[in-house]
């Protein structure tokens, strides 16, 4: 596995894709998705150029945070967050994908207000319903912006989706055109504290055909690391 190869065979995959979409490939950013990988491989990739990298683990982040601190990473939190753990991760990341309730984004703000910053989060929506994912459902989605955009300390800056599993990407397609639909759809709204700017979706095996139907932000992990131990 040659890290530098898989950045730039993605990176070619973005291109292409961001093409089809009117876009280049500077118009996406990808999200080095760094979780299981071990710090000397982080480190590598960060020394080709890779800026932005993504966890799901609070743990693990605690754990990386002050082995990287010398390089000049982006964190991004795109893994389920409990309550509490909010405090300490919220001035570490520069984007919290997974934003799913009230009650999660009410304590980011507490915590972001104490720190005296202001959080960017997305708001992870379940498109396809499916039972074992977290993400809200779109229909209630609409009363969370209104309430969560007047968090003073969190800045809505748009959406992201995990698609089901699949071996066939076309599969998945809907699933992104319609979180697509609901992006454009909520921007239109205006609503205050509600800037619809990333668009976060697509993994390795789905990434180009989300960035056919618009994501700004990509989350690769198997793609550019190889298969993860756990
Ligand atoms: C693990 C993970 C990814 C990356 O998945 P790959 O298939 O390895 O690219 C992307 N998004 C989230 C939320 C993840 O947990």
């Amino acid at each position: 596995m040659n890290i530098g190869t898989n950045l730039e065979m993605v990176y070619n995959r973005i291109e292409k894709a961001a093409a089809v979409s009117g876009r280049k490939k500077e118009d996406i950013k990808l999200v080095a998705v760094t979780k299981t990988i071990d710090i000397e491989i982080i480190k590598q990739a960060a020394e080709l150029g890779m800026t932005s990298i993504g966890e799901n683990r609070v743990q693990e982040i605690m754990n990386k945070y002050p082995q990287l601190e010398k390089y000049p990473l982006e964190w991004h939190m795109i893994g389920h967050l409990q309550k509490n753990k909010v405090k300490y991760i919220v001035d570490k990341v520069k984007l919290i994908h997974s934003v799913d309730n009230i009650a999660l984004a009410e304590e980011i703000n507490r915590r972001a207000l104490q720190k005296n910053i202001i959080a960017d989060i997305l708001v992870q929506i379940n498109v396809s319903g499916e039972e074992s994912k977290y993400g809200l459902h779109p229909d209630s989605f609409y009363g969370f912006l209104e309430k969560a955009g007047d968090f003073k300390n969190v800045h809505i800056r748009g959406l992201m989706t995990i698609a089901p599993y699949t071996d066939n990407p076309e599969e998945v397609r809907p699933v992104f055109a319609e979180l697509k639909k609901i992006f454009e759809y909520a921007k239109d709204e205006k609503i205050t504290g509600v800037d619809m700017d990333y668009l976060s979706m697509g993994m390795t095996g789905d990434f180009t055909v989300a960035i056919e139907e618009g994501a700004n932000i990509v989350r690769i992990g198997t793609g550019l690391f190889g298969r993860r131990k756990q």
